[in-house]
């Protein structure tokens, strides 16, 4: 085992993974697990499957690099048109990069763009959520909220404000509404943006759904709406980060339309590739497309492997097999028949708070009192302790904990491949109730 590769030295042992087959991996000492996590909701096709790979030897055979400011691609022209013609409205510009922190960086970019462009330089503030996470590159790290993944970089780049947490169930008050406990949260948007000054604030971030610091937790009511309801009176953008929600994830294309909105900017990567290649991008509306197409004439950003011809074929061989295959029919099914299931086998066990999420992205919240919701001690790092227990059970889980932006608690996060049956639901939710 090499000490020089630096995730492996700093995690001490770790398997190694040498192969894949549909919802299954295998290490080198001939184990396998179930990917219930897909990784990180990334292989949402599961591993090995021959369609993709087949449009991979294809696009590698033909061509595997040419730099975008020289030339465009079939497959980054294929990906950009199939992706418009699914987008939520009005988003009607794709720009390709490599993941989702590249993604955010650059929707961050485009925002502030868009109003340098339009003449309003003064908007130069970002708002996000507290528990929120965008990505570790400088400017996505300063729009996630995590304080202990940001505080030894500060000072930021970016001016970006926090407000609460998203939906965790334990902030809403007892005996709130849905209806109550969305306007109050929403306000708290239109607050920051009159303390901040009305004419100075560039944009809201926000995850539709949100995934690894939370848990597959969704909004309540009808949040967003008066998210963009706000967003609009101030002339804010409204960007959603669909990175890990997104693409099919929780049983539609994107989250958003379960919230029955339409961002300025969105991104999304990680099952767009499903893992076969690197590969993210920003959906932009024309109002933003226009005012550089008008304005400078460019987008002032770049990176070497944006488009990349391969990624490029990857997340169009991915989308083109959900689509010919109906697989988002089958999260919906799967993703009903996997909370079902979890409710029944752990919906009575008195260390489950909460069971959520939508579609195959669903999140079990652990408590050490279920009558009271008290969360367990940070310090037993339990989350750690359930994934440990999962992986010796043959099963990958991606676990959440401690103490996060005011919201302490520990949670499981479960976003197996599109292609699981009842037989592998049950397999998963079988060898997780026995980890817990
Ligand atoms: N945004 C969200 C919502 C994410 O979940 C992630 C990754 N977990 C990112 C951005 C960053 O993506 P990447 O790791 O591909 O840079």
């Amino acid at each position: 085992m090499s000490t020089h590769l630096l995730h492996r030295a700093i995690h001490g042992h770790l398997p190694t993974a040498v192969g894949g087959k549909g919802i299954e991996l295998f290490d080198a000492e001939g184990n396998v697990y179930i990917d219930a996590s897909g990784g990180a909701a990334v292989s949402c096709l599961g591993h090995g499957h021959p369609a993709v790979i087949d449009a991979l030897h294809k696009q590698l055979d033909r061509l595997a690099y040419a730099h975008t400011g020289f030339f465009t691609t079939e497959p980054a022209e294929q990906l950009a048109d199939l992706l418009v013609r699914n987008a939520p409205a009005g988003l009607d510009h794709v720009y390709l990069v490599s993941g989702g922190s590249e993604a955010v960086e650059a929707a961050i970019k485009m925002a502030r763009q868009y109003f340098v462009e339009t003449n309003q330089p003064r908007r130069r503030h970002i708002i996000a959520r507290r528990q929120s996470y965008h990505g570790n590159t400088l400017g996505a790290l300063a729009a996630g909220g995590n304080e202990w993944r940001r505080t030894q970089f500060q000072p930021l780049l970016i001016n970006t404000h926090h407000i609460d947490p998203c939906f965790a169930y334990r902030m809403q008050q007892v005996g709130e509404s849905d209806e109550v406990y969305a306007a109050r949260a929403a306000q708290q948007l239109e607050d920051k943006i009159l303390e901040l000054g009305a004419d100075e604030v560039i944009a809201f971030i926000a995850e539709p759904v949100v995934g690894a610091t939370a848990g597959a937790v969704p909004s309540v009511g009808d949040y967003f709406k008066r998210i963009r309801e706000i967003c609009d009176r101030y002339g804010v953008l409204l960007i959603l980060d669909e990175v890990m929600c997104g693409m099919g994830r929780t049983g539609t294309l994107h989250a958003c339309e379960q919230d029955g909105i339409a961002p300025d900017l969105m991104t999304v990567a990680k099952g767009l590739g499903g893992g076969y290649q690197p590969v993210g991008a920003v959906l932009l509306s024309g109002k933003i497309f226009d005012a550089f197409a008008n304005g400078s004439g460019f987008f002032q950003h770049g990176h070497t492997y944006m488009g990349h011809p391969m990624a490029a074929a990857a997340g169009l061989a991915v989308q083109q097999t959900i689509e010919r295959e109906s697989l988002l029919a089958n999260v919906v099914a799967m993703g009903n028949e996997l909370e079902r299931q979890l409710v029944e086998r752990l919906g009575n066990d008195r260390h489950v708070g909460d069971i959520r999420g939508r579609g195959l992205f669903r999140g079990i919240e652990l408590v050490a009192d279920r009558a009271t919701k008290q969360p367990f001690d940070p310090a037993l790092k339990l989350h750690a302790r359930i994934k440990k227990e999962a992986l010796k059970r043959g099963l990958i889980v991606y676990p959440m904990g401690g103490t996060i932006d005011g919201v302490q608690g520990d949670h499981v996060l479960l976003a197996p491949p599109f292609i699981v049956d009842r037989n592998d639901v049950e397999r998963i939710v079988e060898r997780l109730a026995d980890a817990i």
